[in-house]
């Protein structure tokens, strides 16, 4: 590995100062950052601790109408909250899902959001791949089992993170410092509106810029009625990432389907709501058959490579399978 510098920031401000620098990257936990930096895919001059700023460890909470959630908060205590449980058993269940039981108590909520693609060749620093500068995305002839059946266009990584679907079907929202010589403003990001797609620049993922470090997350306290889930399929039953996943919020009102938002992941460069889906369920009463033509609707416009058809059948079974806990949810009292 590379020698770096290490700062250590106290508050998000501090961290965010230090991060301006070209070559400077943040670290949560480093459960990500770290495997990057030991396979010389990042390779950064300077890396700001997040661990010691205490304003990212603000704990979960409900103010204002809303749900705040400390950026540096860990997937077990996102998964283990009673608040969360409550209010977006999705989102706990979501984190609960996620990696193992250690990673799941060091990696943090903004560190999940913003990790990098595996894509194989990608992490591998002997393939020079089109996402890294080089000419080529290897996925389109070689091993692409795991890698997208959306929007594979220009480079076909998947979005890997557990938490972005279920956010952006919450409606987060990203609350941000950004830093500028010794300017030190706040502004909020609509985490539908984050992410960068392949095509718009390949090198990145999210529109974070140096000198940008996530405060908070927040989402408003689901109305009454309403129901969350995330499901996804995966080969291992732990220590695994999902081979498809969907996070489903429904509200449901005199038996009717008043509002919904869903998200498809781990099958695009980004989570990927879809409409869709959702004006096919608006208005209805839930069932289990309206549910499997929604999940067989989910699949429309896929575009599977050679090793990877099999997700367009996965797809539609977590579309279904979120669509069915979602409900149970919604009209079985808990939000
Ligand atoms: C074997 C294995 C299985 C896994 N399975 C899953 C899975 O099923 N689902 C899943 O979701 N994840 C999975 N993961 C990934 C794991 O959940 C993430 O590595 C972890 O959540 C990242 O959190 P971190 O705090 O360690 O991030 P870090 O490694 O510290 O950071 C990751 C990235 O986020 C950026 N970052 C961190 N904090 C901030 C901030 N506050 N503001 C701006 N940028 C920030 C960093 O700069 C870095 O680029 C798995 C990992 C492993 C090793």
């Amino acid at each position: 590995m590379k020698n770096f510098d290490y700062v250590l920031a106290k508050d998000a401000a501090e961290a965010a100062k230090a991060a301006q620098g070209k070559n400077t990257l943040l670290k949560g936990a480093g459960t990500d950052l770290l495997d990057r930096m030991k396979e010389g895919v990042s390779r950064p001059d300077i890396v700001v601790n997040l661990l010691t700023c205490t304003d990212l460890r603000a704990p979960i909470r409900e103010e204002g109408g809303r749900i705040i959630m400390g950026a540096a908060t860990t997937l077990t205590e996102i998964a283990e909250s009673p608040l969360l449980q409550k209010v977006a058993p999705g989102l706990a269940e979501a984190a609960g899902e996620a990696a193992t039981p250690q990673l799941r108590n060091r990696g943090t909520l903004a560190g999940n959001i913003c990790q990098r693609p595996r894509c194989w060749y990608f992490r591998n620093d002997t393939y020079a791949c089109s996402k890294k500068g080089g000419e080529t995305c290897y996925s389109i002839e070689g091993e692409n089992k795991f890698h997208a059946i959306f929007e594979n266009v220009s480079c076909n990584i998947v979005h890997p993170s557990n938490l972005a679907p279920i956010l952006q079907a919450l409606g987060a929202t990203l609350h941000v410092v950004s830093a500028k010589d010794d300017k030190v403003t706040s502004s909020d990001i609509a985490l539908k509106d984050f992410w960068v797609r392949p095509e718009e620049d390949i090198s990145r993922e999210n529109i974070l810029g140096p000198g940008q470090v996530i405060r908070e997350v927040s989402f408003a306290t689901p109305a009454a009625g309403t129901g969350s889930a995330y499901v996804e399929t995966r080969e291992k039953a732990s220590f695994d990432w999902a081979l498809t996943s969907c996070a489903a919020v429904l509200r449901i009102e005199g038996g009717i389907i008043v509002d919904a938002h869903v998200v498809m992941s781990s099958v695009a460069p980004t989570p990927l709501s879809v409409d869709a889906v959702v004006a096919m369920l608006k208005g209805k009463a839930p069932s289990e058959s309206l549910f499997k033509s929604a999940g067989a609707k989910a699949t429309d416009g896929a575009t599977p490579m050679r090793d990877n058809g099999y997700k367009v059948t996965l797809v539609a079974v977590a579309v279904k399978r979120a669509l069915v806990s979602a409900a149970a949810r919604a009209v079985g009292g808990a939000k």
